[in-house]
């Protein structure tokens, strides 16, 4: 159930409405959007009488949500969801499309720099980087954890990019909430519950990607999950899922993106890195995506991907991003988007004058 505040509403009234939910034992959500705002209510509104709370000051409708997602939906909230981080000017799900690019895992200091000034010199604004790695072999590179968060920090300070990372469990999303500015849910966890609800509670935005063998609601249910815990600053990802075909490591499916559209007002990105898992088709489905309405990319760009200790055969060469970004500015304007140029660091205060010694 939702309950559709008038335009005008107080945020007096709101916060009544609230408080007669709450009362109730029921767990309250007031999302605002453009033009109103809604509060929705999880936990067992069967309990509620509607029209009691249609008489109360500022209330527009009372709702009853037919799909089993409802903090997600476009019902509650027909404006998509704009992500925004203070302090910079890049944005989720507005007219600027958010582009994340960077190796798959942060292997030294060295490769993420190298990396990082290749990627933020294409104009890319967020910096992506596995500190935590989920890998199919317990023997294969795990990433360099907490060492690799400090990194990340450091290229954030350097280059004045954004930063996302992986959080694999608990403690990793503990430590990449505090280090980064965006924490990524990987495919694997996409449906690890107690995960996501943790996620519901971290201050940072989340984005989540697909399962490998997710359906749209599957999808929208585990986004359902972080939000029913206070993060409303979720955006999904498309990220390929596995299909009969052998040309590709997995089938990037780019219908998703107008599917969420339709029904969520979740933004959506879109990674063609994992998605089709070989070099050269990265740059021509990052091209679809842009053309299909996805809100960003996530691109994986390695400095010497033949070195690589993860994901080497999709990465980019650093040139093969900067001509992807040229051809993304292109394109975006057909669709109705614009390209940020790349963030630069923020300006410091100047350090204090040296006191003389002596004084
Ligand atoms: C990654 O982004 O490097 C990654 C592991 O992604 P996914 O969870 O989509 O496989
Ligand atoms: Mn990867």
């Amino acid at each position: 159930m939702f309950i559709v505040m008038q335009p005008a509403a107080t945020a007096a009234q709101i916060q009544a409405v609230c408080d007669r939910v709450t009362a109730l034992g029921l767990r309250t959500h007031a999302i605002s959007g453009d033009l109103r705002t809604a509060i929705a209510i999880t936990g067992n509104p069967g309990v509620i009488e509607p029209t009691a709370l249609e008489e109360m000051p500022g209330v527009a409708e009372v709702l009853v949500v037919t799909k089993p997602y409802k903090l997600v939906s476009r019902e509650m909230k027909p404006d998509t969801t704009v992500i925004r981080f203070p302090g910079y000017a890049a944005t989720i799900g507005g007219r600027d499309l958010a582009i994340m690019a960077g190796p798959c895992g942060i292997e030294s200091r060295e490769q993420a720099m190298e990396a990082a000034a290749a990627v933020s010199a294409a104009g890319a604004h967020f910096f992506r980087g596995g500190a935590f790695k989920p890998r199919t072999s317990p023997y294969s590179f795990q990433g360099m954890g907490l060492e690799a968060l400090k990194i990340l920090a450091e290229v954030r300070e350097r280059f004045g990019m954004l930063i996302i990372t992986e959080a694999v469990d608990e403690h990793s999303l503990e430590l990449v909430d505090e280090y980064a500015d965006m924490i990524q849910l990987g495919a694997r966890n996409m449906q690890n519950f107690a995960l996501l609800r943790r996620a519901g509670k971290a201050r940072k935005p989340v984005l989540l990607k697909r399962g490998l063998s997710a359906t749209l609601e599957e999808l929208l249910m585990a986004a359902e999950y972080i939000m029913s815990e206070g993060n409303y600053n979720v955006a999904l990802c498309e990220r390929g899922i596995r299909t009969f075909t052998d040309h590709t490591r997995n089938t990037l499916d780019l219908s998703i993106v107008p599917a969420v559209q339709r029904l969520s007002h979740l933004p959506i990105l879109a990674d063609p890195s994992h998605g089709t898992g070989k070099r050269n088709k990265v740059t021509p489905l990052a091209r679809a995506s842009v053309a299909v309405g996805a809100d960003g990319l996530i691109i994986e760009v390695h400095p010497r991907p033949e070195e690589a200790l993860s994901d080497g055969m999709q990465s980019l060469y650093p040139q093969q991003f900067t001509d992807l970004m040229d051809e993304v500015r292109q394109l975006a304007p057909i669709v109705g988007r614009t390209v940020l140029p790349a963030l630069v660091p923020a300006a410091r205060p100047e350090p204090a004058m040296a006191q003389a010694p002596g004084r």
